[in-house]
């Protein structure tokens, strides 16, 4: 029996719900779930704004839990052993995409919380082959939101930054406030952009060189040419021309993590000129057993060998300094 927090209908509150549950598929582990956290996503399925859900809906794919029960066929983690879950929970691991770990194409991709019960229970079942061990330097609450927004905005700095390169990071939220840290640690020089003045210092924080006003328009008139790369991490409809503008003249990209008006769709590519390119993406890519596993394990070995005070992952904000650039050797080295 599962004990869980459910949406009985379309934007109905969360309220107890009990699952019944058989004997464990072969792959399938069970999780004592410790922590979840809480992803936009999670709203839109509980709205049904995507019209897929199914009630009554239990949300949450950002989980971390303790194996509780492995199925017979399940090899890959143990009982008591520490694992995470993302969105990504199930793939055909024998197609083309799957083949080559691009299991987010796979057409027989499953959501953790779609059609099926997510972490907002006390208990999880999962194939255990997208449970992710977590290192041990990575704590549970820092390790459940890098395992939905982390790995969003981490696919796609980790495709396209390399050391030096000139980032720009638009919008200082939560999703944000992740991508100015990997941005950085990855050894780029970060500028943070947002609407609101007041989220300077807290870039800063969280690792950005520069901070723009993007609704400054002489701010943004100075900012043009100047980005290597920018990682758009806002909802809403944005001017792209503007944006592209931002960037360098040749073989530089634009990424978003989310369709919006104008520029929607997994991997559609946007026709940009002078070299320049653009693509989105619904969400990060590469989520499949590789990549989110991957994630916290990288996460976790920075965290570990560079702290920061305020124990996220990425090195500190004054300057790139020796940590910053350590920590670009390695994540070089592993060829992040
Ligand atoms: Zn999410
Ligand atoms: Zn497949």
């Amino acid at each position: 029996m599962i004990h869980a927090h459910a949406a009985r209908e379309a934007r109905a509150p969360l309220t107890p719900h009990t699952i019944e549950t058989g004997p464990l598929r072969p792959f399938e582990v069970e999780l004592a779930v410790t922590h979840c956290g809480i992803c936009h996503s999670d709203i839109h399925l509980i709205d049904d704004d995507w019209h897929i859900s199914r009630y009554p809906l239990v949300p949450g794919h950002e989980v971390v839990g303790t194996v509780q029960a492995c199925g017979p066929a399940v090899t890959d983690v143990r009982v008591g052993q520490r694992v995470g879950v993302g969105w990504q929970s199930g793939s055909c691991l024998a197609c083309e995409w799957c083949l080559r770990g691009d299991e987010m194409c796979c057409a027989q991709e499953e959501a953790t919380c779609v059609g099926r019960p997510g972490g907002f229970a006390d208990r999880l079942r999962v194939d255990s082959r997208f449970a992710h061990p977590l290192p041990d330097a990575l704590a549970s609450e820092h390790a459940a939101p890098l395992l939905c927004a982390g790995i969003t905005v981490y696919a796609p700095l980790a495709a396209g930054v390399q050391p030096g390169m000139r980032v720009g990071v638009v919008g200082i939220g939560g999703l944000g406030h992740l991508a100015l840290q990997f941005a950085r640690a990855m050894g780029a020089e970060v500028t943070a952009f947002s609407t609101t003045p007041g989220k300077a210092a807290e870039a800063e924080r969280f690792g950005a060189h520069h901070f723009v006003v993007s609704s400054d328009a002489r701010q943004m008139e100075q900012a043009k040419g100047t980005l290597d790369y920018v990682l758009s991490t806002v909802t809403a409809p944005l001017d792209w021309p503007v944006w592209l503008d931002v960037l360098r003249q040749r073989d530089r990209r634009a990424r978003r993590h989310a369709g919006d008006a104008g520029f929607r769709g997994p991997y559609r590519r946007a026709p940009a000129g002078r070299g320049r390119a653009a693509a989105g993406c619904e969400r990060g890519a590469g989520e499949g057993p590789g990549e989110p596993g991957a994630l916290p394990d990288r996460a976790g070995r920075l965290t570990a060998r560079y702290p920061a005070p305020n124990g996220r992952a990425g090195a500190g904000s004054s300057g790139p300094g020796p940590q910053t650039e350590r920590a670009c050797r390695r994540m070089k080295a592993m060829r992040c």
